[in-house]
């Protein structure tokens, strides 16, 4: 198990399931697993239904494993790469800032 956790190893892997079933299907396979963890997100959140931890942890995991997978087949992992860092430095702008502002409130232009 540990060596899947290897960016390497998993690599390996999402080039196994692209060729197996290709752009569309991996890109759906997100958009379905997204769907998944919004629809835990919001069991928790309005605690209309017990979700385990282990539950939370698989949706979170399906998410990062199809995303890895979509950045692979867009080939803008460098371009993501650098989206985070401008991302992280305006949300630690707004946490400085005495207004408040709530991240969905947050656009990029
Ligand atoms: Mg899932």
């Amino acid at each position: 198990m540990k060596e899947i956790t290897n960016y390497e190893k998993r690599r390996e892997l999402y080039d196994k399931a692209h060729k197996k079933w290709g752009d569309d299907s991996q890109v759906d396979m997100l958009i379905e697993e997204m769907a998944e963890l919004t629809q835990v997100l919001l069991h928790i959140r309005r605690q209309n239904k017990d979700v385990t931890v282990e539950e939370l942890s698989d949706e979170i995991a399906d998410v990062e494993i199809m995303l890895e997978q979509v950045k692979v087949i867009t080939d803008c992992n460098y371009f993501v790469e650098a989206s985070f860092e401008k991302k992280l430095k305006k949300l630690k702008k707004y946490l400085k800032e005495e207004k408040h502002i709530c991240p969905s409130e947050v656009r990029v232009r």
